[in-house]
This record gives structure tokens, C-alpha cells and sequence, in this order.
């Protein structure tokens, strides 16, 4: 092999970024990129749901870390929004698609090739990597980046012992086919609210209950936008005196008419560094104890996703319960749920005709049944992150072997990454990693 070569694994948006990021570099490498499903959206970004709507304005979610506006020019040519705007996810689908052709035309004569198949292995060769893929292909590669995503849902025990399979939040056909009466969401997150705008539209479903252990839902962004400041937060290195110094930030800006949420947006830049000098003690507290209320601070809800949702809270329509689900039985077509509320002992019983799982994927790889991610794991090419969330990755991202050592040339971006990065999953983040994975060729 002469050229460099470089397989990307998985086309959802992180592996269409990094592509993007590694096709743009002068003299760059050859580029193949392997998708077993559709290339472009991923899973965040397949919807049709006109509900569903980006969480982060058009203004930041660009694909290329070197051109911020594009997604905000973008948009305006095709709608004419501005770069305030919320756009829907599948209109963000259609733009990882352009993305994806751009970075085809930008490297016509073979240097980018687009491979529909699964990997199935990675093995080291002898100076290079070899994937080995589903329909029996063997590339040899210089790098890989594994871009392999959101992992599927994994249903509480409860659900397993009682032999009942809820519903998956993205099985679109599965939604539609609920019957009348009430439906019960499993978790109270950013996809609860999109299960229950999807369902409310439709007139047989009465109540939608939403159920999770403290019943916190996600918070709204500033509508008006406040221009995010550009001093970040520094935090001691203690997650104790970080939450503490935090509190006191957050107090201070509030008595200079600043909110909470440029707080949580000044952290922004921080968080990676600051969880990894986290003891894994620290980071397990923090995953057990603080993690819900990160994620409703942090991953905020569109203005107007937040007022619909606010209006079926209102109406009657959603209820949002704290607590947890003692038993649940089949009983002809509907379920008995039976849950406990948080702080109390007493059952209350719920009939629903369906029950949606909206909790997300489960990042523990050693549970994963991926072909790929077993290989990788059982072969100690890459370790599952000791605090449960995704690989075990040094600070440039390179997956580390069972044997403590970077692997060279193995990296990893996206949702797996968060176990070693935590602030890793959303769009600016994976272009700025896929830009620092670029920079390596
Ligand atoms: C519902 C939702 C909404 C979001 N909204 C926003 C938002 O508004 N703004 C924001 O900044 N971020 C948002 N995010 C976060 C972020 O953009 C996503 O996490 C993003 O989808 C990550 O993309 P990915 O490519 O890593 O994963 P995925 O979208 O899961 O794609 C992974 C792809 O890899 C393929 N694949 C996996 N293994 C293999 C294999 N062995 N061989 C071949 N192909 C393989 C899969 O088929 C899949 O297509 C959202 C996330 C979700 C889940």
C-alpha cells in the first residue's frame, strides 16, 4: 500500500464529518467509507416527523469545524430561516447528505469511495489495519475511525423477566401502529418529548404518561439567543469544589442579570478536559448522582418544542411521573403497569395500550451484540471505558488496547466516545474531533 488510506466505519454524522474533515485535507488520504444502512442522517437525523426538530440553532451546527456558518448558509438557500432558527432533523438529514456528495466531488477520481456493507472485524496487518466486511471484502487501511454510534436501547429487567418487548422511540411503523387509550414513555428526556408530540398528533391516544425516577424534564434555551461568551468556566479539578465553584458562577451571574444557561454553555469547552482528570470514582458520582441533572441543563429543548410540550402538560395530555415501575403484566391487548412514587410506597396502577422506551441507547459495549464491537473487545483491541460508556480512548481519541496501549491509528468519534470525553455527542463536538483526526494525515 503506498498512498495513505483511511476506512471510516459507519456513515451516520460522525462518520460523515470525519470523512468530510479527511477529503478536504491538501494531499490527504484515500478515504472508504463503509455504511451497512443509509448514508448520511444516522439515526438522529432519519425522522420525517415535521416534531422533531435540531435541539442547537442552525448558527452552530455546521459540519466542518473550519466553516461554521455552512449549515446556517445552507439552510437560508434551501428555506430561507435564519441562523436563529431550529430547523427540522430531517431537513439536518438532507444536509449530512450534501455534506457527504460535496465530499465525493471534491476527490472525483477514486480518492473517496463509498462501501454499502457491515464491517464485521479490525484486525493490525503487518504496518497497517485490515477490515474485514460482511459480503467478504478485506481493505487495508493506514487508520480507521470508527464512527459506530448510538447503541440500541436496552429494555430494564423488569421488562425482560415479564417477557415484554417495549417499543423502540425511532421504530416509526411500531408508533404508528398503537392502539386507543393510554401510552406510557419510559424515561422523561428530549426523546420522551418527541415520542409525545409524534403521538399526540393522533386522536386515539388519550393520556401519554412519562415516567422516570425523578420526573425532571430538559429545560428550554433562551429564546430570545444570548451570544455564547467566549471566557470559559474554569472549574477546579474536583468534582466537589467544581460543582461548588459552579453553584457560585452561576450565582454571580445571575446578580449581573446573566442566566443560568451561559453558565452551562461557558462549561462547554471544559468539560472534556475537566472529566478526564476526573478519578473514575469521581466520574462513576458523578454518571449516578448528577448525570440527570446535566442532561436536563445541558441538553436543552427548542423554544418551540418546549411551548407544545408545555401545552400537553397543561391540557392533560402528558403526565410526568417520578418514580418506578414495581411490576408489569400483559393482559389481552393492553399492559398493567404497576409504579411507585418517588419517596413513597403506595402502587398505582396504569392500564396503557403501549409502552415506549425513550431511556437511549445503552453505552455499556460489553453488552453490546455488534459484530464489530465484540471483536474488537474479545480480541483486546480496544477495552470498553472502565465507567461504562463507550471505549476506553487516550486523549486523541485512539481506541486503547486490553493492554493498556493506544493503538496507533484506531480512533473512535461520536456517541462512543463519551465515556472518555463526556462532551462528545453533539455536532460541534464531533467536527472538531473529526478536524483534529484530519490533521493527523
Ligand atoms: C434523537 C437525537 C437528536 C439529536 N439532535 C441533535 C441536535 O439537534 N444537535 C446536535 O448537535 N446533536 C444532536 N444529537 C447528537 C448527535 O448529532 C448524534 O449523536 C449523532 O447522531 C451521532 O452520529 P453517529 O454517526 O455517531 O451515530 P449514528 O447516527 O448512530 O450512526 C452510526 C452509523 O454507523 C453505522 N454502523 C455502525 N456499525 C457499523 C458497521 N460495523 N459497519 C457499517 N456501518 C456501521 C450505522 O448503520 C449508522 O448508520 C442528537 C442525537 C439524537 C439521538
Amino acid at each position: 500500500m503506498t498512498a495513505k488510506h483511511v476506512v471510516v466505519i459507519g456513515a451516520g454524522f460522525s462518520g460523515v464529518a470525519a470523512a468530510a474533515a479527511l477529503v478536504r485535507r491538501k494531499n490527504g488520504p484515500r478515504v472508504t467509507l463503509i455504511e451497512r444502512g443509509r448514508f448520511g442522517p444516522g439515526l438522529a437525523y432519519s425522522t420525517n416527523d415535521q416534531h422533531h426538530l435540531l435541539n442547537v440553532r442552525a448558527s452552530n451546527m455546521s459540519a466542518y469545524a473550519d466553516k461554521p456558518e455552512d449549515f446556517a448558509h445552507w439552510l437560508k438557500s434551501k428555506t430561507g430561516a435564519e441562523p436563529t432558527a431550529f430547523a427540522t432533523r430531517q431537513r439536518y438529514g438532507q444536509y449530512a447528505e450534501t455534506v457527504l456528495k460535496r465530499a465525493q466531488r471534491a476527490r472525483m477520481f477514486g480518492g473517496f469511495q463509498r462501501l454499502r456493507d457491515e464491517a464485521i472485524a479490525c484486525r493490525p496487518g503487518s504496518g497497517w489495519w485490515q477490515v474485514t466486511t460482511a459480503s467478504g471484502k478485506t481493505l487495508e487501511a493506514n487508520a480507521v475511525v470508527l464512527a459506530l454510534g448510538n447503541q440500541s436501547v436496552s429494555h430494564p429487567s423488569i421488562f425482560v423477566e415479564a417477557g415484554i418487548e417495549p417499543i423502540e422511540p425511532w421504530d416509526a411503523k411500531g408508533l404508528q401502529r398503537i392502539g386507543r387509550g393510554d401510552v406510557l414513555l419510559i424515561g422523561a428526556g428530549l426523546t420522551m418529548i418527541d415520542v409525545a408530540l409524534s403521538l399526540a398528533d393522533k386522536s386515539r391516544i388519550k393520556t401519554i404518561y412519562a415516567l422516570s425516577r425523578r420526573g425532571l424534564t430538559p429545560r428550554m434555551h433562551l429564546d430570545p439567543p444570548m451570544p455564547a461568551p467566549s471566557t470559559p468556566l474554569q472549574l477546579p479539578q474536583n468534582l466537589s469544589d467544581a460543582l461548588h465553584e459552579f453553584r457560585r458562577e452561576v450565582r454571580a451571574m445571575a446578580e449581573r442579570g446573566e442566566p443560568w444557561q451561559l453558565a452551562v454553555d461557558r462549561m462547554r469547552s471544559v468539560t472534556p478536559s475537566l472529566w478526564r482528570a476526573l478519578p473514575l470514582a469521581a466520574q462513576q458520582r458523578f454518571l449516578r448522582h448528577l448525570r440527570v441533572w446535566w442532561d436536563v441543563h445541558r441538553h436543552r429543548a427548542a423554544p418551540e418544542i418546549a411551548a407544545k410540550a408545555q401545552a400537553l402538560h397543561e391540557s392533560g395530555r402528558l403526565r410526568v411521573l417520578a418514580g418506578e415501575i414495581v411490576s408489569v403484566t400483559k393482559t389481552g391487548k393492553t399492559f398493567e403497569v404497576y409504579h411507585r412514587q418517588r419517596g413513597s410506597m403506595v402502587r398505582h396502577r396504569l392500564d396503557v395500550s403501549a409502552i415506549v422506551n425513550c431511556t437511549g441507547g445503552n453505552p455499556d459495549l460489553t453488552r453490546s451484540t455488534d459484530i464489530l464491537i465484540s471483536q474488537l473487545i474479545g480480541e483486546g483491541i480496544a477495552r470498553p471505558h472502565p465507567n461504562g460508556y463507550g471505549f476506553d480512548l487516550d486523549e486523541n481519541a485512539r481506541v486503547i488496547g486490553m493492554s493498556g496501549v493506544a493503538q496507533p491509528g484506531v480512533y473512535a468519534i461520536g456517541p462512543i466516545t463519551q465515556g472518555a470525553f463526556w462532551e462528545s455527542t453533539a455536532v460541534p463536538e464531533i467536527r472538531a474531533r473529526s478536524a483534529a483526526i484530519a490533521e493527523q494525515f
